[in-house]
């Protein structure tokens, strides 16, 4: 859509990925103006390589399964609504990776096709191609090239951070699965070392997913090795079901976005050195209330969602609709806010 004259939106979206386009369909359902953006195209990050299995937490109780309970059940209402036509629901049989627990069997679980996913929640929002880099915040507005909007929303995922903001603890996880056809029937779907699925592709099954926080895109000069990927999967997969006359159709890779306490994130930003200059003992451990932070004006992150990003972002992306148009206040528990002490504390001057 290239223009030179100044578009104005009530929401820029920075990444779409799954958890941008949820926020686009989101917003844009409550009416308000969304522009979406991203550097290469819908789908292109992690979200692009995902199975996208809808599976819960099956054990650690605490807070992140609580979350993901929730955020459990609001995902099959959200894909078996909203995305019928490009999620399978199928039973699902989970075995923990060490067999030291019972093996659990839900009667319904579901599998989404991911891009075709992205693109369906992205239809009717504006769309541009744009690398963006430090955005600007000026008269109560943020600006990028011709884009202009009262709301800034950065689903970046694991790429290279677009504002000063060190102290939120990110890692990539990089992620290798493969589509195949077999002449074996897979009745389910499988979660054990590996996960093995059927698809909305009649004919085709899923396998995956490696996890190597070794490997990153942005900074190994090796390329990825697909074959022991591929291997790698093909083993694992063997382990669960004995699958024949395998065809390997296409490989998917890409990195997911983890946080340092495998929460995830959604809330404000701090603006680090705003917040310093305001309040220099924080480098000195001293605790204040977070109210006290500075925070970048109308700026949200969401972020930090491992390996779970399709069952957490129909989730996230509603408590954000509720914060902008409701009034509802975030979850203070998953702000990214929460690293900023602890970061301050350690900084060098
Ligand atoms: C192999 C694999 C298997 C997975 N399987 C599952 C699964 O079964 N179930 C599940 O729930 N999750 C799964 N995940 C995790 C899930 O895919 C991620 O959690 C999710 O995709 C994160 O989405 P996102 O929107 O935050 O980030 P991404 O999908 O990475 O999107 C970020 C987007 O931001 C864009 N961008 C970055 N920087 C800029 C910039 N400066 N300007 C403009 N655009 C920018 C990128 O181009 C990208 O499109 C899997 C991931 C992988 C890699």
């Amino acid at each position: 859509m290239p223009t030179s004259k100044t578009l104005h939106y009530d929401v820029i979206i920075v990444g779409a990925g799954i958890n941008g386009c949820a926020v686009a369909y989101y917003l844009s359902q409550a009416g308000l103006n969304v522009a979406l953006v991203d550097k290469t195209g819908i789908a292109s990050g992690g979200s692009g390589a995902a199975g996208a299995f809808i599976s819960p937490k099956f054990h650690k109780q605490g807070p992140l399964k609580e979350l993901m309970d929730v955020a459990y059940d609001e995902a099959m209402t959200f894909y078996s609504t909203v995305l019928a036509s490009q999620t399978l629901l199928k039973p699902l049989l989970h075995m923990s990776q060490n067999n030291d627990e019972e093996p659990v069997y839900l009667e319904q679980s579901a599998v989404v096709e991911a891009r075709s996913a992205c693109e369906k929640l992205a239809e009717g929002i504006d769309f541009y191609v744009l690398d963006v880099q430090a955005p600007i915040y000026s008269k109560d507005k943020w600006h990028y090239e011709h884009l202009q909007s009262s709301h800034l929303v950065l689903t970046i995922g694991a790429y290279p951070k677009i504002l000063p903001i060190d102290y939120v603890g990110l890692r990539g996880i990089w992620g290798h699965r493969i589509d195949i056809t077999t002449s074996s029937d897979v009745p389910h779907i499988f979660h054990h070392f590996v996960s093995i699925s059927p698809t909305i592709k009649e004919g085709i099954v899923a396998i995956g997913a490696t996890h190597d926080v070794h490997y990153s895109p942005f900074d190994s000069d090796a390329t990825y090795d697909i074959e022991s990927g591929r291997a790698f999967l093909l083993d694992n997969a063997s382990k669960i079901l004995k699958l024949n006359n395998i065809n390997i159709l296409r490989d998917y890779t890409g990195l997911r976005s983890g946080s340092n306490d495998y929460m995830p994130m959604l809330g404000s930003l701090v603006d680090a050195n705003a917040t310093l200059a305001l309040h220099p003992h924080l480098q000195h451990g001293k605790a204040i209330d977070p109210k006290e932070f500075v925070y970048y004006p109308n700026l949200i992150m969401i972020n930090g969602s491992g390996g779970y990003g399709f069952v957490l972002a129909p989730y996230l992306a509603k408590r954000l609709k509720e914060y902008l148009v409701d009034g509802i206040p975030l979850d203070k528990m998953i702000s990214p806010s929460r690293y900023f002490p602890r970061w301050a504390k350690r900084k060098k001057d």
